[in-house]
């Protein structure tokens, strides 16, 4: 522990919590299901930092899962929120400051019209009604191992290298709303054209990670994405890109600044709500009119839009320049290179795949993992074992294997110090899970 201190008092929260949060906790990855032990309750952060209710100060490799890409409580974000707070907090009504996010995010990325909501799952939800409104198409093709949201034909998952129709991943999921849904193999150009020949006027959209990082980091074969914007447009189907985790983080646009292909609807949240409950969907004109109430295809929400959200969103979007761009990705460079000499040194295969600034490993894997199948070849355990030594030497990394790593224009050269300390116990630890 950073100040020796254990973690008594988040012990005795989670116990509380438990009692009245199912798992104790309001989204699955945080109760360490894949890493094991209690989860820790953070009580503030600061910079690259989080501090726990027991007092121990973590070098936060989280970021709120990418939001928090300017660091935690970055002075402009704060005092953005502190002023719309100060004006009250929601009217239901329309405020000035929701166009010009919207704009902002035009601005940057390859969008006519925007539509703010809530959460990435909504963002996703409502741009498969819109694609299926549009086409007046059924299917989606999704890819397996990419991540949407909650959203219920998207909660399915693929039998692994096989093209199928989807069954669904969670009780509760009808096999009607997963049968419309067509799961493919993640890089499989061949698996896309199959189902392009077979299925082609009968599909309404492809949606896919811009650049997968929910298996862990995969990225997208060169022409990949190029393939599939190919493939939409002679069918007449709608590409969905979805850039929640990747938009505003990976360069000022997202994904779309490294490789340029442009999704018909693109998805967005995490950094465009600087932390606070924003996301959005946007794309053409002609598309994004068919929304109430230009349009027939309804979507409302009562928060969406709200002044401390986009106050947030605005704030965070327009300190993020060219140079805290080039802070992230040489931060994450150092981190993943540090990572890796650790992990070498202490004989751990692994197998580290970067994308940008966003990265992560595969520990017990050394081929190139290119879909789900393989990221679900690496060693779970080797993982816990890593997480663990790393957090009780003061270093918060995702409580799962297959999220990847997140930083901050805010990891300085003391952060990255305090990691490169913590990583020879972690590797070691590693290293013995495997074996
Ligand atoms: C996080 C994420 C979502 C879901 O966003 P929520 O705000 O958690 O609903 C959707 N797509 C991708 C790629 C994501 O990473």
């Amino acid at each position: 522990m950073t100040s020796g201190g254990g973690r008594k008092r988040s012990a005795e929260l989670f116990a509380r919590a438990s009692a009245i949060l199912p798992g104790g906790v309001n989204s699955p990855v945080r109760a360490f299901g894949s890493v094991g032990g209690t989860p820790v309750f953070m009580a503030s952060g600061n910079g690259p930092y989080l501090t726990d209710v027991d007092g121990n100060r973590y070098v936060d490799l989280v970021c709120s899962w990418g939001p928090m890409i300017l660091g935690h409580a970055h002075p402009a974000v704060t005092s953005a929120v502190q002023a719309a707070a100060a004006r009250g907090t929601s009217f239901g009504t329309v405020t000035e400051a929701e166009a010009e996010l919207a704009a902002e995010m035009a601005a940057r990325a390859p969008v006519e019209r925007v539509r703010l909501v809530n959460s990435g799952t909504e963002a996703t939800m409502t741009a498969l009604r819109l694609a299926r409104a549009y086409t007046r198409r059924r299917l989606v093709v999704k890819f397996a191992g990419c991540y949407h949201g909650h959203v219920d034909a998207l909660l399915v998952a693929a039998g692994s290298g096989v093209a199928t129709f989807g069954l669904p991943d969670s009780p509760g999921v009808t096999g009607a709303s997963a049968a419309d849904t067509v799961v493919l193999p993640y890089n499989d150009a061949e698996a896309v054209r199959q189902a392009f020949a077979e299925r082609g006027d009968e599909i309404a959209c492809v949606i896919t990670e811009a650049c997968p990082a929910n298996m862990g980091v995969v990225p997208p074969a060169s022409g990949f994405n190029e393939l599939l914007a190919g493939l939409c447009g002679e069918a007449g189907a709608l590409l969905i890109m979805d850039e929640v985790l990747t938009g505003f983080r990976v360069t000022r646009s997202g994904w779309y600044g490294r490789e340029g292909v442009a999704g018909d609807l693109m998805t967005f949240g995490k950094v465009m709500g600087g932390g606070l409950p924003a996301a959005a969907f946007g794309g053409r004109a002609e598309i994004m009119e068919l929304l109430a109430p230009s349009g027939p295809v309804y979507q409302a929400g009562t928060l969406s839009g709200n002044p401390l959200a986009t106050a947030a969103g605005l704030a965070t979007l327009r300190e993020c320049t060219a140079e805290v761009y080039g802070r992230v990705d040489q931060a994450a460079a150092a981190v993943a290179k540090i990572t890796a000499e650790a992990l070498t040194a202490a004989g751990v295969p692994f197998r580290l795949q970067e994308a940008g600034s966003l990265f992560s490993f595969f520990l017990g894997v050394d081929e190139p993992v290119r879909d789900f199948g393989a990221a679900r070849g690496q060693s779970a355990a080797a993982y816990a074992a890593f997480f663990h030594a790393m957090l009780d030497a003061g270093v918060y990394l995702p409580p799962s294997p297959f999220e990847a790593w997140f930083l901050s224009a805010a990891h300085d050269d003391a952060a990255l110090s305090q990691i490169e300390s913590a990583l020879p116990a972690a590797a070691a630890a590693a290293a013995a899970a495997l074996g």
